[in-house]
């Protein structure tokens, strides 16, 4: 009995522990209540800037992380963040990392006004661009949002007897400064950093390596409600970004209301960036047969009309080729398409047209509103 009642402490104790721990990495405020619900910002976009933890804790521990600027963010190892400190200097080491503060007005990048890329000093990834640069006068360089809300983790910080959010790289951990909600608009917030956290690199020099973002691909799936579609692979690992737009009509420039109402060709479409590394296109392929059902023509669920029409369009001949092979096959083999017709039309590079990105409110809209399309998958 005594060492059940043992096991049952020490396993409340770890949990408590991983709790805290979750806030910690998080940055913000630890929450006071956690069934309770999250206060809404009154800045627009403030919330989508600070839970950049939260959204890289999604798809598989093991994939390698990259960013929607399409940056390689997979932390790096002990060992490697080691091997990068071995060139920093004393007055660099003491900021970054032993999260040192450097005096006011004293930094090289205050007053720089060059445009470019304000990039980590330790592992190179850009974290703030010159566009979002504004003079505080407070002697630090101030921002009033990153490069990309993935390239920055946050940290509670109740050292020196104040209450502040450390900012962080997200890639090596390096100690950059702090944020504070009293920015300018659109985001109300400031960046505040130590010059010697960032290097400067101007635009149109050469980016160094660990600078530059990774190789990617482009796909194009057309599976009905482009919401749901672009929510499902927004969250598939090795897809760097989806976006909702339309393609394969004859109309320039379509608005979604053309879209519905005349007869403009177009298909609510999903564009796909991914990684090759991460996930191949056969893989995606897949993907877009359990996100969609390939058997329904010019519908899909309750959405009925040509633009709901289930397409791929290569964006390449090799693409064509292997869409229309595992179409094929799965015809043949799949026993789910045993006595259903697949549909889904495979539309080549030179046909398919421009992509258009649809309206701004229909981006990330399940991100944004909650709530989900039904899909064969929740079958
Ligand atoms: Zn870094």
């Amino acid at each position: 009995m005594k060492t059940a009642v043992l096991v049952l402490v020490v396993v409340a104790l770890a949990a408590l522990a991983a709790g805290a721990a979750a806030w910690t990495k998080r940055g913000g405020e630890p929450p006071a209540d956690s069934t309770s619900p999250k206060p809404v910002s009154a800045e627009p976009g403030k919330d989508s800037l600070m839970n950049s933890k939260d959204q890289a804790g999604k798809g598989e521990a093991s994939a390698r992380k990259i960013s929607r600027a399409a940056y390689d963010v997979t932390p790096l190892s002990k060992t490697r963040v080691e091997e990068l400190a071995k060139k920093l200097t004393a007055e660099e080491a003491a900021v970054i990392l032993s999260k040192g503060t450097e005096r006011a007005f004293c930094g090289n990048l205050v007053d720089n006004k060059k445009d470019g890329a304000y990039v980590c000093r330790l592992c190179g990834l850009p974290l703030f661009a010159s566009d979002a640069k504004f003079d505080s006068g407070t002697g630090w360089p101030s921002f009033f949002q990153p490069f990309d809300k993935d390239h920055v983790a946050y940290e509670h910080d109740t050292s020196l007897g104040m209450t502040r959010t450390e900012i962080l790289c997200a890639r090596c951990e390096a100690h950059l400064g702090h944020v504070f909600e009293d920015g300018p608009r659109p985001t109300g917030l400031r960046f505040c950093l130590n010059s010697v956290s960032l290097e400067f690199v101007e635009k149109g020099a050469a980016w160094p390596e660990a600078s530059r973002p990774i190789e990617t691909q482009a796909a194009y799936f057309a599976g009905g409600c482009f919401w749901g579609v672009e929510d499902r692979f927004q969250q598939t690992p090795g897809v760097v970004e989806a976006v909702s737009g339309y393609m394969g009509g004859h109309l320039l420039n379509p608005t979604y209301k053309q879209v519905c109402n005349e007869d403009t060709g177009h298909a609510e479409t999903v564009m796909i960036t991914f990684d090759p590394r991460t996930i191949t296109y056969t893989e995606l392929l897949a993907k877009f047969f359990r996100y969609h059902d390939p058997t329904q023509l010019n519908r899909q669920g309750p959405d009925y009309g040509e633009q709901y029409r289930s397409a791929i369009f290569s964006s390449s001949a090799e693409q064509e080729e292997e869409a229309k092979r595992f179409i094929a096959e799965q015809q043949a083999s799949n026993p789910k398409y045993k006595s259903r017709k697949i549909v889904t039309q495979v539309i080549g590079a030179a046909r398919a047209g421009k992509f258009y990105p649809a309206e701004d409110y229909h981006q990330d809209y399940h991100a944004k509103h909650g709530g989900h399309c039904a899909m064969p998958e929740d079958d």
